[in-house]
């Protein structure tokens, strides 16, 4: 591990600007993925920011009637916090579903959005990765990539983003607050996130001065109809393989609005809004489920050892989907 200076920070202000004029610097907080990544001298951070005292620990009603998340609240207080269980259980469900109690107890809300992919080649230093070395190459895409991307993938990388948490943010819309040197900004949730395209090392839309403050949660929960279902090889601590968060509106039989976002397929939390709106009106029945996946498998791409997740996904959408739909009506 290379040697790195330690200081903890008191205020947003100060951080923000610390960060701006040291590109090498790195936040800590929960640590669950960083100390990973410098223990294998994939991050090398000159000087690591303790942002665990800063005041982001809340979770607080908006005034539109959802539920805001700060950026330092562990994963395991927002799983377990009463207004999250009963106005986002898909949320609560899906944290609940990743990691184990110890790690969910360290990671944070704004760690969780910024982890990194678990791709074996990115943690093995030995071996070329164009996320960890830009233009040094993919060897995943013709090695061993059972845990690989089938959507959304690049000749450049075919990474997962490894998170259960933004899975469910995703569908239910969420919103991720951040503040710069430039100001506070907003960023869809669909938007946080990126493909690998030919800047695989680029994760996400945060710009290098920026720090994530909080998660906003709209309004709607969807609480009657929703679940997260996760597939892995093992049923605990293990990242999905593929991984599907459903949040339908149901009139009856009908479905009014439907919501889907897949985990363990893409370099972020993939959403097909065509698919979605394929399922309005619609009755809640295999034949419209199986209709609905198609159109999301389409452009779907294996690479070997993980096509077998085209198949995988569909089906798991399907249950997914029908899990939902039976619940409260
Ligand atoms: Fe690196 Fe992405 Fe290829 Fe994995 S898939 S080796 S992270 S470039």
């Amino acid at each position: 591990m290379k040697s790195f200076s330690y200081t903890r920070a008191d205020d947003v202000a100060t951080v923000v600007n610390e960060i701006g004029v040291d590109n090498a610097a790195k936040f800590i907080a929960g640590g669950t993925n960083l100390i990973d990544l410098m223990k294998e001298n994939v991050a090398r951070p000159s000087r690591l920011i303790d942002i665990t005292r800063l005041p982001l620990n809340k979770i607080e009603n908006t005034e539109d009637g959802g539920l805001q998340i700060g950026a330092l609240v562990t994963n395991a207080e927002t799983a377990y916090n009463g207004q999250v269980e009963k106005r986002y259980p898909l949320l609560s469900k899906a944290i609940l579903a990743g990691a184990s109690p110890q790690l969910r107890n360290m990671a944070t809300t704004g760690g969780n959005l910024l982890q990194r992919t678990r791709c074996y080649y990115f943690y093995d230093t030995a071996t070329p990765c164009n996320k960890r070395e830009p233009g040094t190459g993919c060897p995943a895409i013709d090695g061993f990539n059972r845990i690989h991307a089938i959507l959304g993938t690049s000749e450049h990388c075919i990474a997962t983003h490894p998170s259960d948490m933004c899975i469910a943010l995703a569908a239910l819309k969420a919103v991720v607050r951040v503040t710069g040197n430039n100001g506070d900004r907003t960023i869809p949730f669909a938007e946080f996130h990126r493909l690998p395209g030919d800047t695989p090392h680029i994760d996400t839309n945060l710009q290098a001065d920026e720090i994530i403050t909080a998660v906003d949660l709209p309004a709607k929960g969807f609480a009657k109809n929703y679940t997260y279902l996760k597939l892995r090889d093992r049923t605990s601590y293990a990242f999905a393989l593929v991984s599907v968060a459903v949040a339908l509106e149901m009139d009856g039989d009908q479905i009014k609005q439907a919501r889907l976002a897949l985990g363990g397929v893409a370099h972020k939390p993939w959403r097909n809004t065509e698919a979605e709106a394929m399922l309005l009106g619609k009755s809640a029945n295999q034949e419209n489920f199986q209709a609905c996946t198609e159109a999301i498998v389409r452009d779907a791409k294996g690479f070997g050892h993980n096509t077998f997740k085209i198949e995988l996904v569909k089906r798991a959408i399907v249950r997914a989907l029908k899990q939902a739909a039976e619940m409260e009506q």
